[in-house]
């Protein structure tokens, strides 16, 4: 067999993933790079008024009479706060990663902000086991996510309150108790922040060493940086929030501010620290979030429900068709919405259910990618392979996420009068989402040394698999409008 052509792409590959130079880069970046480097202590007044607007969000509309049913973000503050977090902030950030990164997390973050702000006041402790566990963001995701869905966050102002505010307030606590001038909230246990740092990797930016040590990524709680990253030997996007505190543009050591190409971390993620941790994270992740979006527009489902609480009426188990607490599910009579314990663990079940099967499938498409890339040239372990092959679907995870999750950002379209174009918007954004993360398949691939001319081949199952979470998320995307109230057993 003849490798050289994959062995010359490889080395291309490397040489375009490999930082240029601070001098070499374009004078915009260098700028940019200043203006924070000079605003950095004032960002301590973003953070105060960030803060400020996040309470307001979130306690404000408790204070208010129901908006009336045809009330606008214009109209009323409860609409507008509703509007604010899920057709703004949500996809706002996650889109915000592909031009920025995290700069979210360093630059504006208010749960953030605030749990450093009370680790420089607080116990200072050493940071635990259970916390640095690399299974402890993605049990702290999950929780939150499901909880988010039984007690209906997108839909009642309590729920808001309860779910951002707790989550607010664990963080406040986690920053009072650990950490020396840290972020362990960040790092350990924030919800959102594995699935920024997963899709930080695709982003348009990354800060360099300027002085490489090699041998990888460290875990370090010694130095500057509030998320432990070892500076020197930074490979990796996910865990940097780019708060700047490292770069001195006059300094020979630090970071600096470098563009690059969308994505081009992932194609060359094996010179970045892949983590099968993070991939796994990714699929089941993926699938929770499908979950919780898909029972409350599939028709199926509420028949399934429907059959599971016969069942247990059958054997006279009443208590199922009882209510909750409402710190647990969602109890809002005046909506017209009570959930019992059949929706509460008809909720729970189905999730965990979608979380297992997209997971399972992603996994299957994968291995198959990962043993063809073996038998037609592709180097390393086939479990190596695998965790690099599972990067492939950062960029569609990502964009159904925004679609699915976020779409009310769509709906700003028909506020300026493009409400038919939502569709062909909704659907370009989804289209490149596909295309991309077939595009890094190939590239992964590439990589991996895999032959040329048959790399079609184990392109085949993880295209196959980018297209299957296309289609699990389509009667989220463009199907079916959802309906939460009404639901009494
Ligand atoms: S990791 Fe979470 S809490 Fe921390 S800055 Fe990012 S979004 Fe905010
Ligand atoms: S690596 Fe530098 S910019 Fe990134 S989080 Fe750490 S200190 Fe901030």
């Amino acid at each position: 067999m003849n490798r050289m052509p994959s062995q010359r792409v490889a080395q291309i590959l490397v040489r375009a993933a490999a930082p240029s130079p601070p001098g070499e880069r374009h004078p915009r970046v260098a700028a940019v790079e200043g203006f924070f480097v000079r605003q950095r202590d004032r960002l301590v007044w973003v953070h105060g008024a960030m803060f400020s607007l996040f309470l307001c969000v979130l306690f404000v509309p408790l204070a208010l009479p129901e908006p009336p049913e045809n009330a606008t973000p214009f109209s009323h503050f409860t609409t507008f706060a509703s509007y604010g977090l899920w057709g703004l902030w949500f996809p706002l950030v996650f889109l915000s990663v592909i031009f920025t990164g995290r700069s979210w997390c360093g630059l504006l973050c208010p749960m953030g902000a605030a749990s450093e702000s009370l680790n420089q006041r607080g116990l200072q402790r050493p940071i635990p086991r259970w916390l640095r566990w690399e299974g402890t963001p993605v049990v702290s995701f999950l929780f939150i996510t499901i909880l988010g869905q039984t007690v209906g966050v997108r839909d009642h102002p309590e729920a808001v309150a309860e779910v951002f505010g707790g989550t607010l307030l664990a963080a406040m606590l986690i920053g009072f108790l650990y950490g020396r001038n840290k972020r362990a909230w960040c790092r350990h246990m924030c919800p959102i922040g594995l699935l920024l740092g997963v899709f930080s990797r695709i982003g348009a930016v990354q800060l360099v060493p300027k002085r490489k040590k090699l041998c990888g990524d460290h875990y370090t709680e010694k130095g500057v940086c509030p998320t432990m990253i070892d500076i020197p030997r930074k490979v990796e996007s996910r865990h940097c929030i780019e708060c700047f505190r490292c770069v001195n543009p006059k300094a020979k050591g630090g970071l600096y501010l470098r563009a690059r190409r969308p994505g081009a971390e992932i194609e060359a993620i094996r010179d970045h620290h892949a983590n099968p941790a993070e991939v796994w994270f990714m699929f089941l992740g993926a699938g929770a979030a499908l979950g919780g979006f898909l029972w409350l527009v599939l028709p199926a489902y509420q028949a399934l429900r429907q059959r599971v609480g016969e069942w247990f009426i059958e054997r006279k188990w009443f208590w199922i068709g009882e209510t909750g607490p409402s710190w647990l599910m969602s109890v809002h009579p005046e909506r017209r919405e009570v959930f019992n314990w059949l929706d509460f663990f008809m909720i729970v079940g189905f999730m965990l259910a979608c979380m297992l099967l997209l997971a399972a499938v992603l996994a299957v498409t994968t291995a198959l990618a990962a043993w063809i890339s073996g038998c037609i040239g592709g180097d390393r372990s086939f479990s190596q392979r695998f965790v690099e092959l599972g990067y492939q679907y950062t960029p569609v995870a990502m964009m159904s996420l925004i679609l699915g999750l976020g779409g009310e950002l769509f709906e700003t379209l028909s506020y300026l009068g493009l409400g038919a174009y939502i569709g062909t918007a909704k659907g370009l954004v989804f289209l490149l989402g596909l295309v991309w993360s077939v595009y890094l398949g190939e590239r992964i691939l590439a990589r991996q040394g895999a032959a040329p001319r048959r790399r079609w081949l184990p392109l085949l199952p993880g295209t196959a698999g980018s297209v299957l979470v296309g289609l699990a998320w389509w009667p989220a995307i463009f199907g079916v409008q959802r309906d939460a109230g009404n639901i009494l057993f």
